[in-house]
């Protein structure tokens, strides 16, 4: 069993929590620099893939834990449910990519969907 299977998003919370208050940057930690730090460490995640390279496992590991870091900070910053968000949009991903219309194609929704 993987530490996935066990670990929780209130245990990433948690831990994230004690580690921003423990060097008191809570003050720092607004959403908007939050959001931020997540899009930059989105951009360090691309940039492992840049002109067709392959990512070292260790770099691309650091980056998946960067961006999830910063994700679930944003999900504490804003009081909000991180798996209630998650099913809701997959709810809404559902209807917006039927698997009957999609499956198999990579052109835009709006290709299929009339411009909706
Ligand atoms: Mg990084």
């Amino acid at each position: 069993m993987g530490s996935d299977e066990v670990t929780t998003i209130d245990d990433l919370k948690k831990e994230i929590s004690r580690f921003v208050t423990e060097r008191d940057w809570d003050r720092f930690h607004r959403p908007k620099d939050v959001a931020m730090a997540l899009s930059i460490e989105a951009g360090e995640l691309m940039e492992l893939y840049l002109w067709d390279r392959s990512p070292d496992r260790e770099d691309l590991m650091d980056e998946l834990g960067d961006v999830l870091f910063f994700l679930v900070d944003m999900s504490i910053r804003e009081n909000m449910d991180l798996s209630e968000a998650f099913r809701r949009k997959m709810e809404k991903n559902d209807e917006k990519y039927p698997s009957s219309l999609v499956r198999g194609r990579d052109d835009k929704y709006t290709a299929y969907m009339g411009g909706r």
